[in-house]
């Protein structure tokens, strides 16, 4: 096998360096992963949050394989079976309306911006408000959503029919209303943002704006749906539904689907030749989806989210207890993060070298995402792992 200088070597001369890189990864299973020196890791963060049931599951392997075997593509203009089950399977677990298919997060939300924008066309209602701090992609429109100056920099002039909010802040949102506004995109937990969950009062506030003022609620469950946060979607933890979401990351487990799903009212909004995406939905995108969403069913993984998450998080705030720099921990279900009180990175790289990978967010957060059945041992060998590093860094070990 090619080794891991050779394959750095190749990176630099032949892949644009949009990407930090670190280990050279070559095999995973459940929740760890080997480098090419055979090395293994922890892995608690998960593709981020993408492989929700581990690496490699056998029964999400074995749904790619047989269908590889099957059909993989035909176009949209015929119908399949997967899309169809897909479809029925994620309109019952919210909203009850329709799904559009596509490849990723920033494709769904695109899906959502150009469904806010179709819906609102007839009253002149395009601008979709959006939350500082929040993140929806990098294509040129998610770009534009997404509320943090770092990621438009270099980019301008940026796409219009933007305004932009406090999170959880209502008031700040209703004076940003105008007679243009069409829909107010919120995530339910800010995943990129450093692990920010939405506050219960504000997305209900948010649900009775929105009715009042005749505009759409969408949340962006890319990084916090699926399970992941103990709910299958964030904003159930809140009791309210939006309008339309999106889901991407750990749609399929890894192989990339994005969707979105919408309640009744908007189900019939994108009319023949309105909106597509030759890969949306292909045979073999969808049996990896159906795969894995029966995994997190059968094993019950949003349940176990919730508890294992609250173990974990409880074993975190032990750490803050302990040692100085580390001032708290926030987030909800699986998807955690230790907040330090200076850059986390450092304390990421020690973690990393003690064979445990998690990332750093928002400079001063460490940002945990393991896959949602995660055993304890694992958890209890991966805190140990935090721990160790935490004393290292602080110059103790
Ligand atoms: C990752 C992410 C996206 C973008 O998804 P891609 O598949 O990388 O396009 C959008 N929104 C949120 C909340 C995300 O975490």
């Amino acid at each position: 096998m090619t080794g891991a200088l050779e394959i750095t070597q190749l990176y630099d001369k032949y892949v644009v360096p949009s990407y930090t890189r670190s280990l050279t990864l070559v095999k995973g299973r459940g929740a760890t992963v080997w480098d090419a020196d055979g090395k293994e890791y922890l892995d608690f963060l998960a593709g981020i949050s993408v492989v929700n049931v581990g690496h490699c599951h056998p029964r999400v392997t074995a749904a790619i394989t047989e269908q590889a075997q099957t059909l993989v593509h035909v176009s949209n203009l015929y119908y399949t079976e997967n899309q169809a089950r897909l479809a029925e399977k994620l309109a019952g677990l919210a909203l009850g309306g329709k799904c559009f298919f596509c490849n990723s997060g920033a494709e769904a939300n695109e899906a959502l911006i150009k469904l806010a924008r179709l819906w609102g066309h007839d009253d002149g209602k395009y601008v979709v408000i959006t939350m500082k701090n929040s993140f929806h992609g990098r294509t040129l429109a998610t770009a534009a959503a997404t509320g943090q100056a770092k990621i438009q920099k270099g980019f301008e002039p940026m796409p219009e029919g933007f305004a932009y909010a406090e999170f959880n802040n209502l008031e700040s949102i209703a004076a940003q209303i105008t007679d243009k506004t069409a829909a107010v995109l919120v995530e339910a937990v800010q995943g990129e943002g450093g692990i920010i969950p939405a506050e219960k009062d504000f997305l209900v506030g948010l649900r009775k704006l929105c009715n009042e003022k005749n505009i759409l609620m969408l949340c962006d469950e890319v990084q916090c749906g699926m399970g992941r946060t103990g709910h299958w979607f964030a904003f159930q933890a809140s009791g309210v539904e939006p309008d339309a979401f999106s889901l991407a990351k750990a749609l399929g487990n890894g192989y990339p689907i994005g969707a979105i799903v919408t309640a009744p009212k908007l189900a019939d909004v994108f009319q023949p030749g309105k909106h597509a995406s030759t890969f949306g939905g292909t045979p073999l995108a969808c049996a990896a989806a159906l795969a894995t969403l029966e995994v997190i069913e059968d094993e019950k993984l949003v349940e176990k989210a919730a508890a294992t998450g609250a173990e974990f998080r409880s074993k975190l705030e032990d750490l803050v207890s302990k040692y100085d720099r580390v001032t708290g921990t926030r987030g909800m279900g699986l998807m955690l993060g230790l907040v330090l009180d200076r850059p986390a990175k450092p304390l990421v790289d020690i973690m990393m070298k003690n064979g445990l990978i998690a990332l750093a967010t928002a400079e001063t957060i460490v940002r945990f995402l393991p896959s949602l059945n995660i055993s304890k041992a694992e958890l209890e060998k991966g805190l140990a792992i935090v721990e160790k590093s935490i004393k290292e860094w602080l110059g103790q070990g």
